[in-house]
């Protein structure tokens, strides 16, 4: 097991000092366990978040509704949430009440997979559901009956392919078998949680786990349509890429996509830029190359021709040769490499839009030849342009 950070056994040792018992839980144990680098540490406590706010200088009440406070230290934050039990769900998402519970083992029973429901303490794990064994046989496994925790809280469903896509996990069979008939729950929940499982699943290692639940279609009401072909892995480690390739594969666009999803600006412009070069045919020419790179960066366009290839099964290795021999040579490709600037066509005469017109073709023209690029030159096809 990789070895905790100090401001995380600083954080422990403070709960231990004053009495209070306190784990690590959730998806920080399960990592330690697979030996990945967790990506942050939440510890549970039977201290209520008073307690906490006592214990700690520096604490932020980040969700006293639920008994969490985020303890900031010098080199990390820590979640810190009271114990608690889940009350009645009545809309499929989440529980109308929650409430402090007395034990741990009471807590990790509300979690959703057993490999998410273990916790370490001064005694070692706390494991009532076999979440060990789970991790070691690669299985995704509801705690409890799974239709009932799935129809408790329907974003479980997808949060189950998430770690199988995640981890290169199996979703165990009557874990699978209770969420095909259930996808329809979803439509009940809120399309940001969907696209924060969605994106992780997507973004993981073996985003192919995903097919058999795309397939079904369970977020037609997204705009998403099924998808007809499998999702491949091995495409770049990228979501715009990863997006691009989903709304390819579905056979929607991905401005409608992530619209639907609410998705940030930034991902939603380099999913559809990715989407873009997906559908447009290959610059046939260096020229092609050149007016290509004015816009995307060479690692870009390296990225979509991977992933061109794997989904059309046309080799990219020409193109890529092309793209490469074209970048190394650093051509002249954006407005601010040309041998001229605005100043010196208004020398020549030139004003207002003209200027800009001028500018664009010239650097068209450098796109064709890049030899032309010194300043007489350029001035001498601006003349010319003039008369
Ligand atoms: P990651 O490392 O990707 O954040 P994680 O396991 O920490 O994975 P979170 O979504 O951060 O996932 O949730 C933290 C923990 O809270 C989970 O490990 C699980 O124990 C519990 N949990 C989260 N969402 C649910 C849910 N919908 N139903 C039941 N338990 C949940
Ligand atoms: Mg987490």
């Amino acid at each position: 097991m990789k070895p905790l950070p100090d401001y995380v056994l600083q954080c422990l040792s403070v709960f231990f000092e004053a009495g209070v018992e306190a784990f690590l839980v959730g998806g920080c144990v399960r990592d330690l366990l697979l030996g990945r680098t967790p990506q942050d540490y939440d510890i549970a406590s039977a201290a209520p978040p008073e307690r906490v706010m006592e214990l700690f200088d520096h604490v932020v009440p980040t969700g006293l509704r639920h008994g969490t406070v985020t303890v900031l230290l010098k080199e990390g934050a820590v979640e810190i949430t009271q114990f608690r039990m889940d009350g009645e769900y009545k809309d499929h998402r989440r529980p109308d009440t929650v409430r402090p519970a007395s034990t741990i083992v009471e807590d990790l029973s509300r979690r959703d997979f057993t490999i998410n429901a273990m916790a370490l303490g001064p005694k070692g794990l706390v494991d009532p559901f076999g979440g060990l064994a789970d991790c070691r046989a690669r299985i995704i496994r509801a705690v409890g009956d799974p239709s009932r925790r799935f129809s408790e809280d329907a974003l479980r469903i997808l949060r189950a392919y998430r770690f199988a896509c995640q981890l290169a996990f199996t979703i165990e069979a009557d874990t699978k078998a209770a969420a095909f008939p259930l996808f329809p729950l979803l439509a009940h929940i809120s399309r940001e949680r969907i696209y924060a499982e969605l994106s992780k699943a997507l973004s993981g290692s073996c985003p192919s786990r995903l097919t058999p639940f795309l397939k079904a279609g369970p977020l037609a009401f997204a705009g998403l349509p099924p998808l007809t072909r499998p999702y491949p892995d091995g495409l770049p480690a990228f979501l715009p890429v990863r997006i691009a390739a989903l709304c390819f594969l579905c056979g929607c666009s991905a401005q409608s996509f992530c619209a639907a999803m609410r998705c940030d600006k930034a991902t939603a412009r380099e999913s559809r830029a990715a989407e873009d070069f997906l559908l447009s045919p290959l610059p046939a020419s260096s020229a092609g190359w050149r007016r290509a790179l004015s816009a995307f960066t060479k690692e870009e366009l390296e990225r979509w021709l991977a992933a061109r290839e794997i989904l059309t099964g046309e080799s990219s290795a020409m193109a890529l040769q092309r793209l490469r021999k074209t970048a190394d040579a650093q051509p002249p490709v954006h407005m601010r490499d040309l041998a001229i600037t605005g100043e010196d066509l208004l020398a020549l005469g030139y004003t207002g839009p003209a200027v800009g017109k001028i500018l664009r073709g010239l650097l068209e023209a450098v796109w064709e030849s890049p030899g032309l690029n010194q300043k007489s030159r350029l001035l001498e096809l601006a003349r010319q342009w003039g008369r």
